[in-house]
């Protein structure tokens, strides 16, 4: 069970990951985790990433996808993964198949959770936080006993800047424009399996579920 999972900021992807961990078994594998096992452990691939880092660049394709492959490699991946924010280009897409394929497998499914503009706007800028311990709520879906106050240490709550309006619409789009092409890709090769991501968190869980089978 080789999976991608692909999600917009606000679609609960994070809780899903963990669902799917714990259901099959499979390692979830981030670009960013992975990348910081390699620093720490200094590895010739982490050591080539951070220079990149420390010159405050991006870090090349060819070394994101070499950390990849070495992950890939490694005994808990052998019955499956789930790969979280990788690929994030076609260009990657592309250089993760080559190499599956080099060792006869493959994606079998690209989980694309959807959920419509408008409900992502609500949710993300519905966040609050408390100013004096960092606690999260929502004005909708998990709001303070007492409005703008925190439960647990009476701070005031307040919107972080992330969660303005104009902040969560700019990265909406920058998060469409990215991904529509990767989604398009794996449509090509009939592997995307579109999620409604709608409702309650154990209800979009059972439809993932059930698409993989
Ligand atoms: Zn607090």
């Amino acid at each position: 069970m080789n999976i991608v999972l692909l999600g917009p900021p606000g679609a609960g992807k994070g809780t899903q990951a963990k669902m799917l961990v714990e259901k099959y078994g499979i390692p979830q594998i981030s670009t960013g985790d992975i990348l910081r096992a390699n620093l720490k452990a200094q590895t010739e691939l982490g050591l080539q990433a951070k220079k990149f880092m420390d010159a405050g660049e991006l870090v090349p394709d060819e070394v994101v996808i070499g950390i990849i492959d070495n992950r890939l490699k490694e005994d808990d991946c052998q019955k499956g993964y789930m790969l979280d924010g990788f690929p994030r280009t076609v260009a990657q897409a592309e250089a993760l198949d080559k190499i599956l394929s080099g060792r006869g497998s493959g994606i079998d499914d690209v989980i694309s959770i959807e959920v419509p503009n408008e409900e992502l706007l609500a949710r993300l800028t519905g966040r609050r936080t408390c100013r004096e311990c960092g606690q999260g709520y929502h004005v909708v879906f998990d709001p303070p006993q007492k409005e703008g106050v925190c439960d647990k240490c009476g701070g005031e709550l307040y919107q972080r800047d992330d969660d303005n309006e104009a902040t969560v619409t700019s990265r909406l789009e920058v998060y469409t424009k990215q991904t529509q092409p990767l989604i398009d890709y794996y449509k090509g090769k009939e592997l995307l399996r579109p999620i409604n991501g709608q409702g309650k968190i154990q209800e979009i869980f059972d439809r993932i579920v059930n698409v993989l089978g």
